[in-house]
């Protein structure tokens, strides 16, 4: 097991880690406000650059004094590339990419736009992110050793270009936010290695996991050999991660940061997470500590206990599994708000019970 530092120093005070940051893609955690997102103990958030940059647009968030002031949300906000998106462009033949960085339309009939490593850093300084990360080149899992090969040549090539652009525009700016890189390689470890090696050389904060880091419900090896490589000498995000095991499994593996839109989309859904006991970091494993809950399920119909025994969220505290069955069924948008502030706890309870390892 690899445990680096307890908490990351950002622009916005420390970040106690293990962290998990919800997905505020369109500078929202979708049926919640920044209000409930406090009470669930969520202390950063991961926005989505392309979607803001889309709607409401960066000028609109520029003049409301940035993401934190939008959002009335005064923790560390993480911004990702973009470059995950446009990647998945890339095979519905609505995105090129070179050297320079890609070009694409984010839907068929749409303006072509451009997203260079100079772009993504802009965007991302322009929304006020406490935590930035360069333009990566993303892969799939089937891909060959020429596709890894470019793809690493361009990342490293791109991060080399983002942080001259973000030192270029921060230098001598007090309170400077944190630069991330991503490393890539696919499932080629001699490749994984060069490229963290080619990319600590340049200098970061702190890196990324970058690619498909799940292969079904089993985390990656690479994503701990990835992990390995840096022994400990950096902060590591687990971009997309994940499951409630896939967290416990790369937080052991040295990561200390994550974010992943399940436990939000899956609260939509009715799909909750309830711990099989107080969690602890001896029953925190690969499989067997926490159930699957289904609003839909008529088993709760006249099930008055609260979804969680002992889960200390706003729901739990003060509504049954029955109420939020019946909420689930009519489609109030109450279900939803509540599904997702006990999903996040059970997130927050996860990570907090992982810091006492
Ligand atoms: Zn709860």
């Amino acid at each position: 097991m690899m445990t680096g530092p307890r908490t990351l120093a950002t622009r916005r005070g420390e970040l106690a880690l293990p962290a998990f940051l919800p997905d505020a893609t369109r500078a929202v955690v979708r049926a919640v406000d920044s209000a409930d997102l406090e009470a669930t103990g969520v202390r950063a958030l991961m926005v989505n650059t392309l979607h803001i940059a889309s709607r409401p647009g960066l000028s609109v968030i520029k003049t409301a004094g940035g993401l934190h002031a939008f959002m009335g949300w005064p923790g560390p906000i993480a911004t990702d590339s973009g470059g995950f998106q446009v990647y998945s462009l890339l095979a519905a033949g609505l995105a090129t990419v070179s050297r320079q960085g890609f070009s694409y339309r984010a839907a068929r009939g749409a303006e072509r736009e451009r997203l260079t490593p100079e772009t993504c850093i802009a965007r991302q300084l322009r929304a006020g992110s406490d935590l930035l990360f360069c333009l990566d080149h993303c892969t799939g899992p089937d891909a060959e050793a020429a596709e890894l090969r470019e793809s690493v040549e361009n990342t490293v090539a791109w991060s080399r270009a983002c942080r001259r652009a973000f030192d270029g525009a921060v230098s001598g700016a007090s309170g400077r936010p944190l630069l991330y890189a991503v490393i890539q390689g696919g499932s080629d470890i001699a490749l994984r290695r060069e490229c963290a090696e080619r990319l600590v050389e340049i200098g970061f904060d702190g890196f990324g996991f970058g690619g498909w880091p799940l292969e079904g419900r089993r985390l990656s090896p690479m994503v701990a050999a990835t992990a390995a490589i840096l022994e400990g000498r950096f902060p590591l995000h687990g971009l997309g991660i994940g499951k409630p095991e896939n967290v416990v499994a790369a937080f052991r593996a040295g990561y200390s940061t994550f974010d992943c839109v399940i436990p939000t989309r899956d609260a939509r859904h009715g799909r909750l997470f309830v711990f099989a006991g107080p969690p602890s970091p001896s029953m925190l494993g690969e499989s067997g500590f926490y159930t699957p809950l289904s609003l839909e399920s008529p088993r709760l119909r006249r099930d008055n206990g609260p979804v969680e025994e002992g889960c200390d969220c706003p729901c739990c505290t003060r509504y049954s599994r029955a109420y939020l069955h019946h909420l689930y069924a009519v489609k109030d948008a109450a279900a939803a708000r509540l599904a997702t502030l006990h999903n996040l706890r059970f997130y927050s309870r996860l990570v907090e019970a992982l810091a006492r390892e």
